[in-house]
């Protein structure tokens, strides 16, 4: 892929900088789904190139699910997903969205939390929080049988402000990466807040979950030929040049298939829009995720985030299990 071999060092460039090439169409789960132009990159970037406003793009602002693919396949290496942010803020705010405003600025009011205690903290997302057992398993298997905290539900409310648009105050972010800079290792299971917080905290050792549970070697044992292991796309794109690495060893080591080639790269199961992942309006995924498994010569499929088991489940007689999954309580693999 083009995009692949880019400096990861490139300045990111602005709307105005879109030839209109398309070439992000290739990859692009709301193009796949609704043949419309309009809802895409190229369609509002060339709108707002004649002066459409933010409200004027707001379908389209919308609808993207923002699984970051279009990113690395940008010749200009425009900042797609940067400017989509920017104009779901620019959006007035419906009244959805009033009730996150609000618990925004009560959190700027809080007391800081204390310090953590150990030089590594996980920040899980909103699927990972609402399975505990689970979420022990994965702190168990990271910490090697040890423990370490988990982020409170401020890392999940700022989660959701990034992908709703809704202003963080200064105060409670700065009181949050406070917090952070603090820890010698962040594991992070929101591929979005990942993004972000390798932004806000370019010197911090910042890893994916996927990427973490990935790398340990009991799980990694856990894999074979016959699994379709399902990248959570948003982390993927979020460093997709050093981690397309990281998945050809794992693909070369365990002959594992990935959502990873043209046209399904690193493409959401959950492919959902705005309303649809704040529970606003019911997902329509299944023919996404039917495309992301059409085809396959598997007997197991393999996330690395829950929110995709639900709907995988559902349109596929084949076990889904979680990374975490594929070790027992005792730290081996499990036969399969
Ligand atoms: S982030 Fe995903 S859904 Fe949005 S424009 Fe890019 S490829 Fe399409
Ligand atoms: S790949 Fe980049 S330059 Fe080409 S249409 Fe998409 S956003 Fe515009």
């Amino acid at each position: 892929m083009l995009g692949y071999f880019k400096n990861a060092f490139t300045p990111r460039r602005d709307h105005a900088d879109c030839s209109g090439c398309s070439l992000c169409l290739l990859v692009c789960p709301v193009w796949r789904q609704s043949r419309d132009v309009s809802l895409t990159p190229p369609g509002h970037f060339k709108a707002m190139q004649h002066g459409t406003s933010a409200a004027d793009a707001a379908a389209s602002v919308e609808n993207c699910t923002l699984c970051m693919a279009c990113e690395p396949v940008c010749p200009e290496n425009i900042d797609i997903t940067g400017i989509i942010l920017e104009l779901r803020r620019q959006l007035a705010a419906p009244a959805w969205m009033h009730g996150l405003q609000a618990r925004m600025t009560e959190m700027a009011g809080r007391k800081a939390a204390s310090a953590p205690s150990s030089s590594t903290m996980l920040l899980p997302d909103q699927a990972l929080h609402a399975h505990p057992d689970l979420l022990a398993r994965v702190v168990r298997l990271l910490g090697n049988n040890g423990t370490f905290p988990v982020s409170d539900d401020s890392s999940l409310d700022i989660s959701l402000a990034l992908e709703a648009g809704v202003a963080i105050p200064e105060q409670h972010l700065q009181r949050f990466l406070k917090l952070l800079r603090r820890l010698k290792k962040i594991i992070v299971a929101d591929g979005l807040l990942l993004r972000h917080l390798k932004q806000w905290l370019p010197k911090a050792d910042i890893i994916g979950l996927g990427e973490a549970l990935s790398g340990h070697p009991a799980v990694r044992r856990g894999l074979c030929t016959t699994d379709l292991y399902v990248i959570e796309p948003r982390a993927y794109h979020s460093d997709y040049q050093r981690l397309v690495k990281h998945y050809d060893r794992l693909r070369v080591a365990h002959g594992c298939a990935f959502n990873l080639d043209l046209q399904r790269i690193a493409i959401p199961a959950t492919a959902r829009n705005l309303p649809q992942r704040l529970g606003l309006t019911m997902p329509n995924d299944e023919g996404q995720t039917r495309w992301v498994l059409h085809g396959r010569n598997i007997n197991r499929i393999v996330v690395e985030s829950l929110e995709e088991r639900a709907v995988l489940e559902k349109v596929s007689n084949f076990p889904v299990v979680h990374l975490a999954e594929l070790v027992d309580d005792g730290g081996h693999a499990q036969q399969t």
